[in-house]
């Protein structure tokens, strides 16, 4: 007998990227759609990341693109067969968004925000039938098997044939996603990886003068990697007490690696990338005369503010009696980390519902009938539109998911 899907109606918790998609995936093929969500409105995370331009996704190749997900590529792989970066683009200029490609490759809509792309996708998802239910807290399943949410009116039940749960990470746990569902994922026997900062800012023990001096300021044209690794290019911002910003980002989850693995991590930032170690060296054993380390570092390479106050935070004075030595650390000068801005503050989690627990559906292997899409699963990407395409690509995969356990 052929499945008649409008028969079936699935619970969507979760209403940010994932979550919606899946929804619209869902009612796309006919089926019944809730989406519950936490808070008073979806997509709260969604529409800070629009705040910074909405970098919606990137434009780089495939393989590229695909290498960006680090160990979970493979995974990572299979959302993407079916949903990449162009299906993204493709959808969003559908609605509107006008997408074009920056100077750096990153792809953005025209007008550099989300809330006018959320708001049709809103419409369009409740003409087709899906049904929003803001201030819908989950909380777990009853005895019975249902869906058991908090509301302003006291606890409710719901049923479903399916559920997908996009619950997001844990940061910035303010805007909904607090990472509460691993509790009750664990009791269910659900396999997870702990919840850690993917993406975010770094600790270093600045002494009070640079702090007092330089917090603030940002790091240009400078290049950074931890030692052994190919230096990246681009530019970061000293805090108080650390570095932040997406070249230290770019870095986070080796240095995070490190740092819980070591207690300390360590970067090398070259100053002066657009030089030779050659031009550097010269330029540094020119004689400098009755000239002042800094007036002459500054006059010949223009190095001064707040890379020449790094340069002298990071090095004992002896270096600069070493002409050779200095000139040498201009180029890789050791930055020592000592820990990790809270998760709260990143931008990404890293860590979550692990993949073995998951059929290539993405549904839970002890719980059938339950999917999970999103960042709440444990995967990690750098900024740059790689994390909004995998949910996006995720929510898709488990939409789909849901469509083929049904129509069994
Ligand atoms: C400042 C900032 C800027 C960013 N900029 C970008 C960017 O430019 N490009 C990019 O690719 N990525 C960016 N991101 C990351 C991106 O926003 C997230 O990766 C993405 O929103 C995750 O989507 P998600 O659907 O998995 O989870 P979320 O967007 O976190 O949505 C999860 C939803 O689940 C709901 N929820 C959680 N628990 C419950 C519960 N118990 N019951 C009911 N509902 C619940 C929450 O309220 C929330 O609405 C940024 C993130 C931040 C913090």
């Amino acid at each position: 007998m052929p499945v008649h899907l409008p028969d079936f109606s699935v619970a969507v918790v979760g209403g940010g990227p994932a979550g919606l998609m899946a929804a619209e995936t869902l009612a796309h093929a006919g089926v019944r759609v809730d989406v519950y969500d936490a808070m008073p409105s979806v997509g709260r995370k969604f529409l800070l990341a629009g705040r910074g331009g909405l970098n919606l996704t990137h434009s780089e190749p495939a393989p590229a693109f695909r290498a960006r997900f680090g160990s979970r590529a493979a995974q990572v792989a299979t959302w993407l067969d079916d949903f990449d970066a162009q299906a993204l683009r493709t959808r969003a200029d559908d609605l509107g968004a006008d997408t074009f490609v920056g100077s750096s490759g990153r792809v953005f809509p025209r007008e550099m925000k989300a809330a006018p792309l959320l708001r049709r996708w809103l419409q369009r998802l409740r003409a087709s039938g899906v049904t929003l239910h803001a201030r819908h807290r989950w909380q777990g399943w009853s005895d019975k098997g249902e869906l058991v949410l908090n509301t302003p009116d006291g606890q409710v039940t719901r049923r479903a044939d399916a559920v997908v749960l996009a619950l997001g990470g844990a940061s910035w746990a303010r805007l909904g996603s607090d990472g509460a569902w691993q509790g009750v994922l664990t009791e269910k026997g659900v396999q997870t990886c702990p919840l850690l900062p993917a993406n975010g800012g770094f600790l270093t023990p600045w002494s009070d003068y640079f702090s007092t001096h330089f917090a603030g300021q940002p790091l240009k044209s400078i290049a950074m990697a931890p030692p052994g690794q190919a230096m990246r290019r681009g530019e970061c911002m000293v805090t108080a007490d650390g570095l932040e910003g997406g070249l230290v980002y770019a870095w986070s989850a080796p240095l995070r690696d490190a740092l819980l693995a070591q207690g300390v991590a360590q970067v090398q930032i070259d100053l002066l990338p657009a030089r030779s170690p050659e031009q550097v060296r010269r330029e540094v054993m020119h004689p400098r005369g009755s000239r002042s380390w800094s007036s002459h570092l500054g006059s010949r390479l223009g190095l001064k503010g707040v890379k020449l106050g790094l340069l002298r935070e990071c090095l004992p004075k002896a270096v600069f009696e070493q002409a050779d030595a200095l000139a040498a650390a201009i180029k890789c000068l050791p930055v020592s980390l000592h820990g990790m801005r809270p998760l709260d503050e990143a931008i990404s989690t890293a860590g979550g519902v692990s993949f073995s627990s998951l059929d290539p559906n993405l549904m839970l292997c002890v719980m059938p009938g339950v999917f999970c899409a999103g960042e709440m699963l444990d995967w990690e990407a750098p900024t740059g539109g790689y994390l909004l395409t995998a949910c996006f690509a995720s929510g898709h995969a488990a939409g789909r998911g849901v469509l083929r356990y049904l129509g069994q």
